[in-house]
């Protein structure tokens, strides 16, 4: 039996609130790794977001966020979970580390960042169905500091529901993530003379995917390490490579299975760093799309990994969504997934050779991001951050350039007989 979306949900958000709890301990500042490349904006003009907090008890909450400048908001509630999403102009968050980790009344914990580019987001958690009983920027005097308040309050879950209703225009308005094409597709069409292959650094943004006790970020690790794969796939100079995001942006799920899609990506590699409450757990992992998953361990990931949309704010999307059920979409989908299959086991050789390895390295579930009919993917779990010597080599230059000297073994042992047939 398949569980529902709404069951799914709530495995993902118990996983969400663990990773949570374990980040809430970090305390200390943490070095950027150098290898890091800066957000998008720099400096600038940008108005910065200074410090947060949230005052108030279960009925009535209010959540303040300090600015350097007045900016235009607007906010709406979201269901299953119940959320609350102030969408602002991009700001330079210069929070305390811990910012968010921790709420207070009706606030569990909350989330920003970049979430397109030049747009920010702050996305609440709530305990219960709230409503939004004021959302605005308070200006201080001549050219003094701003003052962004949300105030929340209970409310029922009919309540809520009528209040959705009458937003859902707004939602749908905001949820339509602007993209910008030329600067992440290096080439494009079947005119193609040398094989394309798709990096996707996972989560970005408002979405900071897995944390680490010390504070290292998975979007953060996944980047870097996506930036050092690239480098070397462009040394061979027989592919091109593109990427789904090059800086610290939020791309949604179904964006970066477009990219791949409309690109016509010869392979697509997803890129993450896993956690799990047994901190003892390492290595890496390479992960194939099976509509029934391989393990437990592989189906609580996938259910973590698809909520990611979730966690940015945007709406969640039927798992079938996509799904076409026509013979020719059937026969290209059991192609490609033979040859998702043939990379898997290609990587799993290099990798093994290079770095350690979780036991049964090749597994499978129902990823969202591996669900391109036409494109052969894989998703690449780089290792652990919740395990303290994974996290180490994570971070370590020298480890990333062997890994990525591996995967990118990998990568052109599978597309070989491709660039053999193309010269
Ligand atoms: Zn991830």
């Amino acid at each position: 039996m398949t569980p529902s979306p709404a069951a799914l949900f709530r495995i993902a958000l118990a996983a969400l609130a663990l990773l949570a709890a374990t980040a809430a301990g970090a305390v200390e500042a943490v070095a950027p790794d150098p290898a890091v490349p800066p957000p998008v904006s720099q400096g600038g003009e940008l108005p910065v977001a200074s410090d947060a907090r949230v005052v108030g008890d279960g009925e009535r909450t209010r959540f303040i966020l300090d600015l350097s400048t007045s900016v235009e908001i607007s906010a709406f509630t979201l269901a299953d979970p119940w959320r609350v999403v102030v969408d602002l102009p991009e700001i330079d968050f210069k929070l305390p580390d811990d910012a968010g980790l921790t709420g207070r009344g009706l606030v569990t914990g909350w989330r920003y960042g970049l979430f397109a580019r030049g747009r920010s987001r702050l996305v609440l958690d709530a305990a219960a169905p709230v409503r939004i009983d004021g959302a605005f920027v308070l200006k201080g005097g001549d050219g003094a500091a701003a003052r962004l308040v949300v105030d929340l309050v209970r409310t029922t879950p009919a309540d809520f529901e009528a209040a959705l209703q009458k937003t859902a225009l707004t939602r749908e308005a905001s949820n339509a993530v602007p993209v910008t094409k030329g600067d992440r597709l290096v080439q494009s069409g079947p005119s193609r003379a040398r094989p394309l292959i798709m990096l996707d650094p996972g989560h970005g943004g408002v979405d900071a995917g897995t944390i680490a006790s010390s504070g290292v970020k998975e979007k953060d690790v996944v980047l870097t390490f996506a930036f050092e794969l690239k480098k070397r796939l462009e040394e061979t100079g027989k592919v091109d490579v593109a990427m789904t995001r090059s800086d610290d942006t939020f791309i949604p799920l179904r964006e970066r299975v477009r990219l791949a899609r409309e690109g016509a990506a010869d392979l697509f590699v997803s890129i993450h760093a896993d956690s799990v409450r047994e901190d003892f757990v390492r290595g890496a992992t390479v992960y194939t799309l099976s509509e029934k998953a391989s393990d437990r361990a592989a189906e609580a990931l996938a259910v973590k990994e698809n909520a990611a949309d979730a966690v940015a704010g945007l709406e969640m999307e039927p798992a079938e969504a996509d799904e076409v059920s026509d013979i020719l979409v059937d026969l290209t989908r059991r192609e490609t997934q033979t040859f998702s299959l043939s990379f898997a086991n290609a990587l799993v050789g290099e990798l093994s050779n290079t770095t350690r390895m979780i036991r049964n390295p090749h597994r499978s579930a129902g990823f969202w991001v591996l669900r391109a009919p036409d494109v052969p993917s894989v998703l690449l779990e780089i290792g652990y951050l919740s395990n303290t010597q994974d996290e180490k080599l994570l971070t370590s230059e020298d480890w990333r350039n062997k890994v990525a000297d591996a995967v990118g073994t990998a990568v052109m042992r599978f597309l070989g007989p491709k660039i053999a047939a193309g010269q």
